[in-house]
């Protein structure tokens, strides 16, 4: 049985700043989701920081219109509540006023994969928030590349073949597709700058769907720097693709990523549980892990990746690396260059300031030789 696992997110609203969805507005959310009728098999709806995500199983395929509608008007829906209940950021990702078929370019982020159902489907959602795709960079590379973080890519016949990585180049508005192992130094001069090269989806060498992130206003507005959309990305696991835990543990090493406060420093990806809201000291960036099984398109699920006692050693690990950071305040690399800044209107302007102030170096040293305190150097 061919099905489609459609996840869409948006950030509608969130509780006194960037922290987390309303329950009436999750409430509103999942009534317009509960009300589509015999459009889907089955759905889930959940939230990590201020963005809601909606799972959904269907036989429609990709880029399904009725699907993205669907989602369109669930969030429009969560964006009224958000009005009426004057939540911070209401309806901030719905860039347009009407839906004109496909969420892609309106400000939601779709992750889709359609495939031929294995009798026992497994797959993971990977939700994060304060963050961008480029987030993902570093757990795929561990994943799929690195050995060393997945003993599967050894043992595990498929995955030791290699996989195809299509690479999107976020300035342009480009993709390329990467096959290991060919290409690998490749790949790694382009997840090195997240905040440039992004991961859109992983196949197999013979065009198995493993992974599908969200990156699609990234695409769609290139020209203008917007790669700070909340990522979310789904990864089919067991079997020929990596194992659960072995998706999970490429977050067990809290690494550096953009976003943050302002989405404007650099700050560790922390794993957090199932619908946690964004944390007020920094908002350190986070991921939620909802572990799923699929039958006939069912769900069972989600299965808190990330709620085991060894997380709570992770997040700590997190925490740490957080306050190290933010403890040299805003010099850089706490905070990020000015072309990947979220608030660069505001620091342009001060730019602007120093700029203003700014003389030739020569007219400066012929002053100082005029007064005679400049020695030219030998
Ligand atoms: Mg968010």
């Amino acid at each position: 049985m061919k099905v489609t696992v459609s996840v869409i997110k948006a950030d509608v609203g969130g509780i006194g700043g960037h922290t987390r969805p309303s329950d009436e507005l999750l409430n509103a959310v999942k009534k317009t989701v509960k009300n589509a009728g015999n459009l889907l098999i089955d759905s889930y709806i959940g939230y990590c920081g201020d963005d809601v995500h909606i799972v959904m199983t269907h036989t429609k395929g990709v880029d399904n219109k009725e699907i993205h509608q669907l989602a369109w008007n669930a969030f429009s829906e969560g964006t009224k509540v958000a009005k009426n209940e004057g939540l911070y950021g209401a309806g901030q990702d719905l860039l347009k006023d009407s839906f004109s078929g496909n969420v892609k370019g309106m400000g939601p982020g779709v992750a889709e994969l359609e495939f031929e159902e294995r009798p026992n489907e497994a797959f993971t959602v990977f939700a994060a928030d304060k963050t961008e795709p480029g987030a993902f960079n570093y757990p795929f590379y561990r994943l799929f590349v690195d050995a060393l973080s997945n003993t599967g890519l050894i043992v595990n016949q498929s995955l030791a073949k290699g996989v195809k990585f299509n690479v999107m180049d976020v300035e342009k508005g480009e993709i390329a597709e990467l096959t290991l192992w060919e290409d690998k130094p490749v790949l790694e001069a382009a997840l090195m700058y997240p905040g440039r090269y992004v991961v859109s989806s992983i196949y197999t060498k013979d065009n198995e769907p493993i992974v599908s992130a969200s990156t699609d206003r990234l695409h769609n507005i290139a020209g203008t720097y917007v790669g700070k959309d909340d990522p979310i990305c789904i990864i089919r696991t067991q079997k020929r693709f990596p194992a659960t835990e072995e998706a999970g543990s490429a977050f067990n090493n809290p690494h550096y990523v953009s976003g943050n406060t302002r989405g404007s420093h650099h700050m560790p990806l922390m794993p957090v549980k199932l619908n946690s809201a964004a944390s007020i000291d920094y908002c350190i960036p986070i991921v939620e892990a909802l572990v799923f099984s699929m039958h006939n398109g069912k769900l069972v699920g989600p299965f808190d990746g990330f709620s085991t006692p060894d997380w709570d050693y992770v997040r700590e690990i997190a925490t740490k690396r957080a306050l190290v950071m933010r403890s040299q305040g805003f010099i850089h690399p706490a905070t990020l260059v000015p072309a990947e800044l979220e608030y660069a209107e505001g620091y342009n302007a001060i730019i602007d300031i120093l700029k203003g102030k700014m003389k030739p170096l020569d007219s400066k040293q012929n002053q100082e030789k005029k007064k005679g305190s400049y020695e030219d150097p030998d």
